[in-house]
């Protein structure tokens, strides 16, 4: 039997990819990014420093075996490490010509900075001294080994930065210098002692002079560091399985640092904040990788490269074209020039800003790079929300110019408008916003991981240091938190808890607005706007091609007469202005329109209220024609507005209650006026709180409302009716193709309808005789009664579309009050893990969503062409979009709002179903 293989070379790509069955998905799960990444580059014959990758199984090993490596592992990393010597020409420990490695983690899913990398490994006291006489450059050698000490000794040895930081300091400030670039090569050496002493110090041992003792140690720092606190944070915000594990790279080192014909830096092949295809990134001049990233010193912007070293950034920029096309997609990349010679230490995609998502798509769907189905999978209806969201109205942020509240200004990193109260550590920024319910901004002069909940928690990011692709920035952009970095003119002084510019102090509590657009600051809470979908032009070509998408014939797999193109999106509106909105943000029906918020407006409550209180059913009459007018031209509006497409219409809903003042509101205004002594008009309030208290009832949401309402009082649906059909008629004779759809709420049993629904129908016929017009309509009911859901056969005998009410039916379905458990008891459910999620905002499949499943195949069973769709909040949720396009629905209602987000959601839906047959009960 072969022995199982732990190890592979960076050259060893077509092994790996044999082990795994061929899939580059498994490949990356096996080797981690970093790992298949600098191994597909170098099947690519892209220069990379020879190494290898100890494998994410390998992980998983030694993490389930009591932290012990598995039988066969380290003798094929130094196996592994034979090649790498004859590959170099340098032997590890050699004292004349000694081979240097990094010790590199890498998951399968990125995880910026969640595991520490450890350079230089190979460095002791004598091969120092070997490459010292090899380069001549003692300076450079000792600094290489003092990193070495610090780095191993944090992140290996678990000794706190502190140590190291302490002596570093007083050793500069006793000799006054400022930055690590005036330390000599004595100095350096002499801070290699003092680290040592610093290891010896914490440790009781001595830094292992050993190179394979570092090795081993490395690699099994790296093993634990995956279930180390900030890498399962992460993992957790990040919704990242805990099981994969990390792999190992073990890599040559290049050095940045040896001279000016060196230098490192990092790069995106298109700006991850705009999308815009032009290089973007920074670099510096003789220095090592995590200078870059560290904000120690000021970075140059990648294209002054292009002076600085003509030859090399060619041929980075060829790569970089390459890596694109090879992935086809942004990339990230980490080079290294070791004197005019180009090494490439990483590809990744690269993460990006929501507004860059939808271009990059757009841009590279026309560039044919990608398919439209691809660019419409790239993004996420998370970007959509995103790019939807307030911006600062530009008009109050000239205001505030003026008014001299420019506090600062830093790297515009990640964009957005954040308005909130600064705290200046994680722990308070997260304490604030979920206990108290604040708006945070959080400012350090610098993130590291440690930080990454309160960020998360917070509205925006400010930190006085890093660039663009510092830690803070990269990890708002993941989140689509506002980020400004490197804001340099503040100090920040942690102890005080406040900061300062120019002695303008702000303190921890105080308000600031945050333009992750601009990069500028502002004291104070500056005002917001919603971005207008208008004007953001390839948002709108990707929408386009959604839909295009979704309204492909036989897209979906579905019996006959349900739908086989994708879902369609529609919109909640309740007025002309609405449905307008609706219409323009490429809705293309109306889901529903709530008639009673037509009764509420102030010129009709009083005749709404007369039409309430009436005693008989002649002066009830009356009174709603008087409403009639007013309910027919709203009608006529919105069918104008939605000309060419269906507008449901529900009749009345709520308990009539709803439309009188309050019992104690009442009372209250009686017996004032009783003890008072005053009688005017109080014979009337007394008569209206009689009746308020015969309208009483002790669970009015399963009360006398909807159908049964219109069964007991039916005057006001028969008016309903009538003002539908007649505005239809009226507009329909001025050429608008009206198609109006008459939804009838709360449906328990089809005798209800039976009651009910023949005479309205009678009036529509009506209606239509009398204007002598003709046009399409329908009756139907919403399904919001689990009893309804299992009847849904009987029921599509007599209406001709479902409309789900999951609002209702989720609070019906559990025997939950909405608003009693959003209070009360909703959230210790999510977060004990009792419910998965709520399911107010997103639908319960194993439940909810059963009774629905069962209810569009029952009713089509009866009604082939039966057209359901659901007009509950979750018809905007994407989640819930998906469910609704797998069990057959025609179409979701939404908030306007919601709509771009649902267009696209709908088309991911097609995309991911696309072949697979809809379950039915056929
Ligand atoms: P991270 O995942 O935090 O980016 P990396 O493993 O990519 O960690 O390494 C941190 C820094 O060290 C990067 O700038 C990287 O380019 C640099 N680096 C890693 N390995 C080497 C190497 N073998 N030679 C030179 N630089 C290296
Ligand atoms: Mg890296
Ligand atoms: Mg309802």
């Amino acid at each position: 039997m072969t022995e199982k293989k732990w190890v592979y070379l960076f050259s060893e790509v077509e092994a790996a990819e044999k082990a795994v069955g061929g899939d580059w998905e498994d490949v990356r799960a096996l080797l981690g990014g970093k790992g298949s990444g600098l191994a597909d580059m170098t099947r690519a014959n892209v220069p990379v420093p020879p190494g290898f990758t100890v494998t994410t199984e390998a992980c998983n090993a030694y993490l389930n075996a009591d932290e012990k490596f598995p039988p066969g592992m380290w003798e094929q990393e130094l196996a592994s490490m034979r090649y790498v010597e004859g590959a170099t020409g340098k032997k590890f420990g050699d004292v004349s010509n000694p081979l240097l490695v990094s010790c590199r983690s890498g998951a399968k899913f990125s995880m910026p900075g969640m595991m520490d990398t450890v350079l230089n490994i190979g460095l002791n006291d004598e091969t120092a001294k070997g490459i010292a006489k090899q380069t001549g450059d003692d300076r450079f050698v000792y600094d290489a080994y003092r990193r070495l000490l610090e780095m191993f000794g944090e992140v290996v040895l678990g000794i706190p930065d502190e140590a190291f930081e302490g002596p570093m300091d007083e050793y500069k400030e006793e000799k006054g210098v400022k930055s690590d670039t005036e330390l000599s090569a004595e100095d350096w050496k002499n801070l290699v002692e003092k680290f040592k002493v610093v290891v010896r110090e914490h440790l009781g041992f001595d830094f292992p002079q050993d190179p394979y003792e570092q090795l081993r140690l490395a690699t099994e720092a790296v093993f634990k560091s995956w279930f180390g606190k900030r890498a399962v944070d992460y993992r957790n915000a990040a919704g990242i399985a805990h099981d994969l594990g990390t792999g190992v790279n073990i890599q040559t080192m290049v050095f940045g640092n040896m001279g000016w014909d060196s230098g490192t830096g990092v790069a995106f092949t298109r700006d991850p904040a705009t999308g815009e295809a032009i290089m973007y990134g920074d670099y510096l001049m003789n220095a090592q990788g995590e200078d870059v990233v560290a904000g120690i010193r000021n970075t140059e912007k990648i294209a002054n490269l292009e002076k600085d070293m003509p030859a090399a950034f060619q041929e980075f920029v060829e790569i970089c074209d390459k890596l694109e096309r090879h992935y086809t997609d942004m990339q990230d990349v980490e080079f290294t020039i070791e004197q005019n010679k180009l090494w490439m230490l990483q590809t990744r995609t690269g993460k990006r800003t929501a507004k860059a998502a939808v271009k990059i798509a757009v841009d590279m769907v026309n560039e044919g790079l990608i398919s439209k189905e691809e660019g419409i999978i790239r993004v996420q209806p998370d970007d959509v929300d995103t790019l939807l969201h307030p911006q600062f109205d530009l008009g109050a942020i000239e205001a505030a110019r003026k008014a001299g509240t420019l506090y600062a200004s830093g790297v515009n990193a990640s964009p957005g408008a954040a308005v909130g109260q600064v705290y200046f550590d994680a722990d308070t920024a997260e304490r604030m916003a979920k206990e108290e319910g604040q708006d945070v901004i959080m400012v350090r002069p610098f993130t590291k991981p440690d930080d990454v909940h309160g960020m998360l928690a917070a509205k925006g990011i400010l930190t006085s240091e890093g660039g663009a692709t510092s830690h803070a920035a990269v990890v708002a952009r993941q989140f689509g938190v506002p980020c400004v970095v490197g804001a340099a003119m503040i100090r920040i002084d942690l102890e005080k808890r406040q900061m300062s510019v120019d002695g303008n102090v702000v303190k921890n509590g105080e308000w600031i607005s945050v333009d992750g657009t601009t990069g500028e600051v502002f004291i104070g809470q500056i005002s917001t706007i919603a971005p207008t979908l208008e004007e953001q032009t390839d948002l709108l070509t990707l929408l386009s091609w959604a839909d295009e998408i979704s309204a492909t014939p036989g897209i979906r797999t579905a019996p006959d007469g349900w739908p086989t193109t994708g879902l369609q999106v529609w919109a909640n509106a309740d007025y002309p202005a609405d449905a307008r909105r609706a219409r323009s943000y490429g809705a293309v029906g109306i889901g529903l329109c709530r008639t009673e918020h037509m009764f509420f407006e102030q010129e009709r409550l009083p005749t709404v209220q007369r039409m309430i209180l009436a005693d008989t059913s002649a002066e009830r009459k009356s009174a709603l024609d008087e409403l009639l007018p007013f309910q027919r031209s709203d009608f006529e509006g919105l069918f104008e507005a939605m000309d060419g497409y269906p507008v449901i219409i529900r009749l009345i809903d709520p308990p009539l209650h709803e439309f009188l003042p309050s019992e104690e509101e009442l009372l209250e205004e009686v017996i004032t006026m009783r003890v008072k002594g005053e009688t005017l008009g109080l014979a009337e309030k007394e008569d209206l709180l009689d009746h308020v208290k015969a309208l009483h009832e002790s669970n009015p949401m399963m009360g006398l409302r909807g159908i049964r309402l219109s069964i007991m009082m039916p005057e006001i649906v028969e008016m309903q009716v009538r003002a539908i059909f007649e505005a239809a008629a009226n507009v329909t004779l001025k050429g608008v193709h009206a198609l109006p759809e008459v939804m009838i709420p709360l449906t328990g049993t089809v005798n209800e309808l039976n009651v009910i629904q023949p005479s309205l129908e009678q009036i529509a016929k009506e209606v239509m005789q009398d204007k002598g017009v003709e046009f399409p309509y329908k009756f139907g009911t919403m399904i919001e009664i689990p009893r309804a859901a299992v009847t849904a056969g009987e029921i599509a005998d007599v209406a001709e579309f479902f409309s789900f009410g999951t609002n209702d039916l989720t609070q019906m379905t559990y025997g939950y009050s909405r608003d009693d458990a959003e209070r009360n008891f909703l959230l210790k459910y999510v977060e004990d893990g009792i419910l998965p999620k709520n399911p107010f905002q997103t639908i319960d499949r194993d439940g909810v969503g059963r009774l629905m499943e069962m209810c569009v195949s029952e009713g089509r069973k009866n009604r082939t062409d039966l057209e359901v769709g659901i007009c509950g909040e979750h018809g905007g949720d994407p989640d819930s979009i998906e469910f609704c396009y797998s069990i057959g629905q025609n179409y979701v209602s939404c908030s306007p709002f919601r709509i771009p987000i649902a267009r696209l959601s709908a088309a991911h839906a097609a995309l991911k179903y696309k072949g697979v047959a809809i379950m039915t009960d056929n």
